[in-house]
């Protein structure tokens, strides 16, 4: 293996590293095993950013990794992965070198699968199966990006390039490992993670890899649903919801992931554009300061914009059984049905939307109920980002924070039980 090492100059201090990490490492090492730390932690120490998590990837298998160490569960179905836990509920997620299993039967797909009648441009490329053990430089291969791609050997210092993904992280791009085209289309949900490191490092995206994501798009309703919304929330907890959705929707991936925001920008064009990135920004400013929302905030955050401009379905004095808009209630159902979002969360998002109508002032409840509304602080929190992106609403949102009750607003509608 040692023609393709660079055998560069170590940049990573050795103290910047996760001591428990290390000690996994350490440990799979006196026991005859090859392992290294990978994927992002690497890179976010060569950039100079503070990793989020330490992965390592090692020759041993789960079996073998599980009989190592005590503090060892083993987790998932289709690709075991070990996962050592440390105090203070830390985990290092230990995983064995696998092959792109495409790479090792180029032949995949073509045996009756969908698609694959005519073996050339219609080959069925996606993985559906991805459990194939691999060497080292396998496991580098199989990854998504070449700034992805590095492996860090802790026991000499140094960083293992087998992808050239040093020249990316130097030249700051985001390049498919190996053919760009191959790559989307093997597992599209690719293009958000593209989209997820570009806004988040602030990468651009090489251009080639740039078309296979615009020629990939179309096959992202064949990914796993569940999948795609977790990718799509990674954007938007990570901070950066404004630039990831504005290159998805350079992307024309929206139609796709969020439909009723598509339907929202092509519909109010321009000033639609900005107000919807207006809140995007707001929300991003807050979990760039720190702040930890949950997905339910975060969702109904970016739906506001739409909402407001949709009439509700049906109107009821129940806020419980009040509906936001169509489209919006029909988002989440699917969001539900088929991407398994949890209901309690869909649920929470629902009412903070419903609720954004009676802290406006455009509909009046028993304020004294209102206020002891389980969610009504985290309501609160989104009329706040409304405020802040709109520049409307200020003195309601003051009168809120006063413990007062704002002056309706002109054409308010009183629903019956206003106070
Ligand atoms: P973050 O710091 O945001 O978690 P990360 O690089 O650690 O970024 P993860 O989603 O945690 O991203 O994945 C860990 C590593 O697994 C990646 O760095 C990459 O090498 C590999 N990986 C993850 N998802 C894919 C994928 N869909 N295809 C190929 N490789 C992937
Ligand atoms: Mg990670």
């Amino acid at each position: 293996p040692t023609t393709t090492r660079t055998g560069e100059p170590a940049e990573i201090d050795p103290d910047e590293m996760d001591p428990d990490a290390l000690k996994v490492v350490l440990r799979l090492h006196q026991h005859g095993h090859q392992a290294y730390l990978v994927g992002g932690c690497v890179r976010d120490l060569l950039l100079g950013k503070k990793p989020k998590d330490f992965d390592v990837a090692t020759s041993a298998h789960p079996g073998e990794v599980r009989a190592i160490f005590r503090n060892c569960r083993l987790i998932g179905r289709r690709f075991r992965l070990a996962h050592v836990y440390f105090k203070g509920g830390k985990i290092v997620e230990v995983s064995t070198f696998r092959a792109n299993p495409t790479e090792l039967e180029p032949a995949v797909g073509a045996a009756g699968a969908p698609g694959s009648e005519d073996g050339q441009a219609g080959e069925d490329l996606l993985i559906t199966h991805d459990n194939v053990f691999g060497t080292a430089q396998q496991d580098a291969r199989r990854r998504d990006f070449t700034i992805n791609g590095l492996f860090y050997d802790a026991a000499e210092g140094r960083v293992i390039d087998y992808v050239r993904g040093r020249r990316d992280l130097d030249e700051r791009f985001i390049r498919t490992i190996g053919d760009p085209e191959i790559r989307m289309r093997e597992d599209p949900v690719r293009i958000l993670r593209a989209v997820r490191f570009a806004a988040k490092l602030d990468l651009d995206i090489e251009s080639r890899t740039y078309a296979a994501m615009e020629g990939a798009v179309e096959d992202l309703p064949r990914c796993a649903p569940a999948r795609l919304l977790e990718e799509t929330f990674r954007l938007i907890r990570g901070g950066v919801s404004a630039p990831a959705l504005k290159l998805l929707a350079a992307l024309d991936a929206l139609k796709i992931l969020l439909p009723p925001v598509d339907a929202y920008l092509r519909e109010h064009g321009k000033e639609g554009e900005k107000t919807f990135y207006a809140f995007a920004q707001a929300l991003d400013k807050r979990v760039s300061a720190g702040e930890v929302l949950d997905d339910a905030i975060l969702l109904a955050t970016l739906l506001v914009p739409i909402s407001r401009a949709q009439p509700p379905v049906e109107e009821s004095q129940d806020e419980g059984r009040a509906s936001v808009s169509r489209v919006i209630e029909d988002l989440l159902a699917g969001f539900v049905e088929s991407a398994r979002l949890p209901r309690r969360i869909a649920e929470r998002c629902r009412m903070l939307l419903l609720m954004q109508r009676t802290l406006t002032g455009e509909r009046r409840r028993k304020t004294g109920a209102f206020r002891r509304h389980p969610l009504f602080n985290e309501a609160l929190a989104v009329f706040t980002m409304t405020v802040e992106a709109t520049g409307e609403g200020r003195e309601a949102l003051e009168a809120w924070q006063a413990g007062e009750v704002p002056p309706p607003r002109a054409g308010a509608n009183s629903s019956g039980d206003a106070e």
